[in-house]
């Protein structure tokens, strides 16, 4: 049998994450796009995360282990591939806060004015005297399985490396329940200190000035992570 999807090979683009260096993928097809748009319409975010995981597996060939990208490698590819499949445009609604207007305007924002936010100064945090933890940035498998309010789980699983005194203890040779409970030790302003660091972690973000088309009330537009893309 004559291999006919052959006859029609996809172009192929490099993109660069941060995570694992230089990385191949194609444009998503037709049949891929209908997926990630059904699970849209559901509105159901674990689907979206999941359909849009598998769609990156086989734009990139199935050689990139996507689970271990930073999870802004991971916005920024799927914006990448995005714009390569349907084009650099992105449409959004966007409804009028002027008193008794209310009013709907169709924006459309390039996605290449869309850029990754500066990365926190350092990735070893202070927690005491000392105390130390080596961090790193959230990975698409940093979120698997994890409620969106689990600060406690997702500080649990980006601590790579708790230092004491002179002591080292890589967060790998222990359970993540080991971690967590380490975790439910902090004080206020050392829970602090990690949340913000979490918080202040690269994002694909844009920011943008939008007038309402009835009556000219101007809009700051604020788009950041993952969601604000997909939607
Ligand atoms: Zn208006």
């Amino acid at each position: 049998m004559a291999n006919l999807a052959s006859l029609n090979p996809a172009p192929v683009y490099p993109f660069k994450t941060k995570a694992l260096g230089e990385i191949k993928f194609r444009p998503f097809t037709s049949a891929e796009q209908k997926a990630l748009l059904i699970a849209k319409e559901d509105e159901d975010e674990d689907a979206i995360f999941n359909t849009s995981k598998a769609m990156l597996e086989s734009a990139t060939f199935n050689k990139v282990d996507i689970n271990k990208l930073y999870t802004f490698d991971m916005e920024g590819l799927l914006i990448k591939i995005r714009s390569k499949s349907v084009g650099d445009e992105l449409k959004y609604a966007l409804t009028c806060s002027g008193k008794d207007c209310g009013h709907v305007t169709p924006v459309t924002i390039s996605l290449s004015d869309v850029s990754l936010s500066q990365a926190p100064q350092s990735n070893t945090l202070q927690l005491g005297d000392t105390l130390f933890v080596v961090m790193d940035y959230p990975r698409v498998e940093s979120l698997a399985g994890l409620k969106p309010d689990d600060n406690e789980g997702l500080m649990a699983r980006c601590i790579k490396t708790i230092c004491k005194d002179d002591e080292v203890y890589p967060t790998s040779e222990s359970t993540e329940e080991e971690v967590r409970e380490f975790v439910k030790t902090f004080s206020d302003s050392q829970y602090d200190i990690v949340f913000d660091y979490l918080q202040a972690c690269p994002t694909l973000s844009y920011s943008g000035v939008h007038k309402c088309s009835k009556c000219g009330k101007e809009h700051k537009s604020e788009l950041k992570g993952f969601n604000s893309f997909f939607r």
